[in-house]
């Protein structure tokens, strides 16, 4: 295999060829080689002049690639494959002053702490570790401008669900509490390489300025994690435990409602409650 694609650079294929990128599942990879797919992602990333750009899991490198023929500042990605490490050679010698690799675990890395605001995330997510990650993100989402993200679609869903839906849960609460969510576009699995079992979709998150009820994290957490850990359950017992039945009907809230009839502002009601009960070590 040889040869040179638009850019210059060598095409995917030959990078996974030569550095022998057999797809790991334990690693959550597959590769998306269509490189009109790959600048879809980045233009719905919205990356203006002088942003600091940072992707997860840039595997041989292709969203890196459309993400540097943008206007990006500085690109941080942060591998853990040491194979795809090496293989990420080409784009370095490439880009030297601009593209970067940390080689670590992105689960144990404080992201928002990387290069300089502002920053974006732009990442087709290794699947298994995506939401951690994206929860991870949440508690420091003041950091981003915005991240640009590929989940399976069955967990975009749930970011986007509204109340009242099977898939309205913790994810939905707390992703729109701090963020504004739109979807962007679906990728079938024949796109990637290989082919994972579940349809993926990216989703464009921006932090809000203000989230959309003060309320402290922890609480936010506490109330969420009770709700919906009983989710069939009515409040009245679902709250039970940490001492917010008393409290519904003030605030309004049906004590034979369940978790999904519950909006954001609901909970963030609910949570301003708790931390009012809650002495500070159970927070
Ligand atoms: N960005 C590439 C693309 O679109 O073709 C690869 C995406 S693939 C779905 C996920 C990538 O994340 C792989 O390169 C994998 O090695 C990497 N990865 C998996 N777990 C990781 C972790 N905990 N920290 C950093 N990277 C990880």
């Amino acid at each position: 295999m040889s040869g040179v694609s638009f850019d210059g650079l060598p095409p995917l294929k030959e990078i996974i060829h030569r550095h022998e990128l057999s797809a790991r599942k334990a690693l959550g990879q597959n590769f998306l080689l269509d490189l009109n797919l790959t600048a879809r992602i980045a233009r719905t990333a919205g990356i203006v002049e002088g942003d600091c750009v940072i992707e997860i899991g840039p595997g041989p490198g292709g969203l890196s690639r459309a993400i540097l023929a943008g206007d990006a500042a500085r690109l941080i990605a942060v591998e853990r494959d040491p194979r795809c490490i090496q293989a990420l050679d080409y784009l370095k010698e490439a880009h030297p002053r601009r593209f970067e690799v940390i080689a670590g675990d992105a689960t144990e890395i404080e992201v928002w702490t990387l290069g300089d605001a502002p920053r974006r995330i732009v990442a087709n997510l290794p699947y298994n570790v995506a939401t951690v990650l994206l929860i991870g993100w949440l508690r420091h989402a003041r950091a981003f401008r915005s991240m640009t993200l590929m989940f399976q679609k069955e967990v975009a869903d749930r970011l986007l669900a509204r109340p009242r839906t099977k898939a309205y849960g913790r994810l939905s609460v707390m992703c729109q509490w701090l963020c504004a969510i739109s979807p962007a576009f679906t990728i079938p699995p024949s796109a990637f390489t290989p082919p994972p079992k579940v349809v993926s979709s990216v989703v464009h998150l921006v932090p809000r300025d203000a989230p959309l009820g003060e309320a402290s994290w922890a609480a936010m957490e506490k109330v969420t994690a009770a709700a919906f850990g009983q989710r069939r359950k009515m409040l009245r017992a679902s709250l039970k435990a940490i001492g917010l039945t008393p409290h519904l009907k003030a605030l309004g809230i049906e004590e034979t409602a369940r978790a999904e009839e519950l909006d954001v502002i609901d909970f963030c009601a609910l949570a301003r409650v708790y931390e009012t009960l809650a002495p500070p070590s159970q927070k």
